[in-house]
This record gives C-alpha cells, structure tokens and sequence, in this order.
C-alpha cells in the first residue's frame, strides 16, 4: 500500500523512471563508478528524458514536477546509480528552483529554456575557504560598465564537468558585509572558466570539481533576483535541496537494502538461510525500519513544500539529517549481512558503503542540518 500522498501521478512517474534506471542506466553504474565519469551517450539519454530540467515548468518546455515528484525521481535513479541521481538533484533542482523563483523574465526563457532542451547546469556556492560558513565567501564580482567580472575559486561542484552554466554566489559587497554582501549570477560555460575534476570517495561520476572563474565577464542582467539578495536565495534553494539531495541517499538506501534482503535468504550457515539466524533477522529488521523512517520524513518534506507549509525547511534538514545518519548505519548493516563479498568489489555494496558517507556532508553536514533544526523551533529561521 502506497502513502495518502504517493498519488497516482507519483506511482507513474516512479515506474517510468525505474525502468529507464534499470534499463539504461544500470549496465553503465559500475563504470561511471570505476571511471569516475559518465559517457556521453548516457548523459545524453538523461538528458532527454528532462531529469536535468525536473523543476522546470512546463511553459518553459520542462516536466513541470512537484518535489515530491522530484524526489521519487532521483531516488529511481540513484537506487541504479548514485551519480546520476545528484546530478539530476543539482542541475533539475537546486540550480532550476532559483531561477523558477528569482531570475528575470528573460533569464527564465533562457535558462529555463536551456534545461528543458538538455543542457546541465551546476551550482556554485562552496570554496576551498568555506562550506559551511558560506557567508565568508570571497569570490568577487566587481562592476565594470553593465558588466560584472567574477573571479574566484568554487570547490567540490557537483556536474562542474558536464556543466553548460553555472550558478554562482559572488561577494559584491564588502567581507565584513558577510551574507548580506552576496549576489547570485549566471554563468555560462566560457573560456575563462578552469575546471579541474577530483577525485572523491563516493558519488563517483557526478563531475565533481574545482571551478575557477578567471575574470569572467557577465551582464549585469544575469543576476538572479536582487543584487546583495543571494545568500536568502541560495538558502532557499538548499532548503529544496536537501530534500532531494537526501531523496538520492534513500535510493541508495533502498539498494543496498534490497541486496542484503536478498543475500540473505539466499546464503546458508550451519544449515539454514541466515536470515533465519536472529542475529541476521535484527539486521534486516533494524535496517528496513530505518529505511522507511527516512522516507516518511523525504516524503514529508517535499509534500509540505508542495502544499506551502513553512515547516518545510524543519522537515527538509530533519529529512536531510536521519537519512545521513542513518543511511550510513543502514549500509553498514547491509555489508555485514553480506559478509566479506559485501567488502569486495564483486558486490555493489562495496559502491553504496562509500557513496552513502557523502549525505552526511553535501549540502550542509549534519552539524549544520542540527544548526537549522533549532534555529527553526527557535523562530530564527523562516521561507522568505
Ligand atoms: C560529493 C560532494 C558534492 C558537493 N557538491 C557541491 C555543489 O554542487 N555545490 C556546492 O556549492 N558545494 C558542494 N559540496 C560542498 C559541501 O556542501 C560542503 O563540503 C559542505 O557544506 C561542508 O563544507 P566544508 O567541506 O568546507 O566543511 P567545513 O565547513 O570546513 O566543516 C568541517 C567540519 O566542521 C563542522 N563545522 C563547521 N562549522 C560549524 C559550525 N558553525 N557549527 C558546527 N559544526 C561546524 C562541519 O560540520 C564539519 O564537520 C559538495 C560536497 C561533496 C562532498
């Protein structure tokens, strides 16, 4: 039986998704891991089915989802593979939901335009300075006629590879100004933007990347929203990410789930399937109950989003931090249902033990998720 809000228009655009993840995506999900990347013809496919334009509008030419149809989306895809499901995350929601909300008319045509035809954008906001503390960053964007010149480092930006445009946090004021110094503007892929890809643990794949932008020249009516107004709105845009991006840690969730489930009903000790050992049964028991309780919160938060309820943003980051924190003892559990060929690269598991850690550190740790739960009941914190 599905949830009150798991509508008909959700269950569909589940199934389509998971036969696509499952058709097209899986016989690639190891080599993206092993290789670090994903092959043109995959990104393509992504693409066209409009996972990179998720939040964009149909009047724009996108599929229009809700978030909770967003978030049943990425899920599909990261339960195949970890990598497409946060770039479809970053690229069809935390870089489409600002410009949906703040950006010009004319910026929306664009860019909006852009996505629903299949281009990937990334978000720019973390630096080798600051992540957490965003507020310090130091990326400047100085006025020059009707032009901003932009230079600076971002650091660990998910799609910076594939990227056709950037979102990008910049300090138009002065440091001590601190986030109310800070401007969001779009920026195209261009010479002048240096990208230099790292090499992470997990999400493998997702071109995550140094992005230094070396004097890159910008009109002035590529900002989105107003000027000195970006941190709100990048704020506003973790808030709806950190339920999607808390959506892909329960894909991998659910897979690693699956595998163990099956492991062990399948794998015999002393005579009988394992899971008829009680110290196996307490595993399965223990890891399916922290995989509903993630959804239920996932699911909670996109559905309050979609409905307008403030208490979205507490629901996001309690979203964002049980799934973290658990979904790491969840994966743990599953390599040690498997035993040692969950500890092998014969086994996906392998892949979700080290994907799974990257939850409790992308779009805000789970200190800073803490953070925003108080300030929330505290009445600090509130949607613009
Ligand atoms: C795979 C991956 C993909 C990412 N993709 C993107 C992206 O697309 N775009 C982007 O902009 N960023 C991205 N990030 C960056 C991510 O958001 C930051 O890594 C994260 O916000 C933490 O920042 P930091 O790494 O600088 O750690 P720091 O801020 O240096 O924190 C270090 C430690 O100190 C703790 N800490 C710091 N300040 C406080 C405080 N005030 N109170 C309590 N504890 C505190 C932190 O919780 C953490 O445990 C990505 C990161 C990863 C790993």
């Amino acid at each position: 039986m599905s949830l009150p809000y798991e509508t008909e228009d959700v269950q569909l655009v589940r199934k389509s998704v998971r036969e696509f993840a499952e058709s097209e995506v899986a016989p690639y999900a190891e080599r993206i891991d092993r290789e670090n990347t994903v092959p043109e013809e995959l990104l393509r496919r992504v693409a066209e089915m409009g996972y990179f334009a998720m939040r964009v509008p149909e009047e724009y030419g996108g599929p229009g989802l809700s978030l909770l149809e967003a978030v049943v989306t990425v899920e599909e895809l990261a339960r195949v593979s970890s990598a497409i499901g946060i770039m479809a995350t970053v690229s069809g929601s935390m870089v489409a939901y600002p410009i949906v909300r703040y950006a010009s008319k004319e910026l929306k045509e664009e860019y909006l335009g852009r996505l629903a035809k299949g281009a990937i954008g990334a978000f720019a906001l973390t630096e080798p300075c600051c992540g957490t503390d965003a507020a310090a960053l130091t990326t400047r964007a100085v006025k020059d006629g009707d032009e901003y010149v932009i230079s600076g480092q971002k650091m660990f930006i998910t799609n910076g590879v594939y990227a056709d445009f950037f979102l990008v946090a910049a300090r138009t004021g002065k440091p001590e100004e601190r986030h109310r110094g800070i401007t969001l503007f779009l920026v195209d892929r261009k010479p002048c933007v240096k990208v230099s890809k790292l090499e992470m643990m997990g999400y493998r794949g997702s071109g995550t990347s140094l992005v230094y932008f070396d004097d890159c020249r910008v009109p002035e009516d590529h900002i989105v929203g107003e000027p000195g107004r970006g941190f709100k709105e990048v704020m506003m845009a973790l808030n709806e990410g950190r339920i999607t991006t808390a959506a892909t840690g329960l894909g991998v969730m659910q897979a690693a789930f699956e595998e163990a489930f099956k492991y062990a009903r399948e794998r015999e000790s002393m005579g009988v399937p394992i899971i008829e050992h009680q110290m196996v049964l307490s595993m399965i028991s223990h890891m399916k109950t922290l995989l509903e309780a993630s959804r239920l919160l996932i699911y909670t938060a996109a559905w309050k989003a979609d409905q307008g309820h403030p208490d979205y943003i507490l629901y996001s980051s309690m979203a964002k931090y049980f799934t973290a924190r658990y979904g790491t003892d969840l994966v743990r559990l599953a390599m040690q249902v498997l035993g040692g060929i969950g500890y092998s690269k014969e086994s996906p598991v392998e892949r979700y033990y080290r994907d799974i850690k990257m939850i409790e550190i992308g779009d805000g740790t789970n200190e800073v998720q803490k953070l925003v739960i108080t300030r929330y009941l505290l009445g600090k914190i509130r949607p613009d």
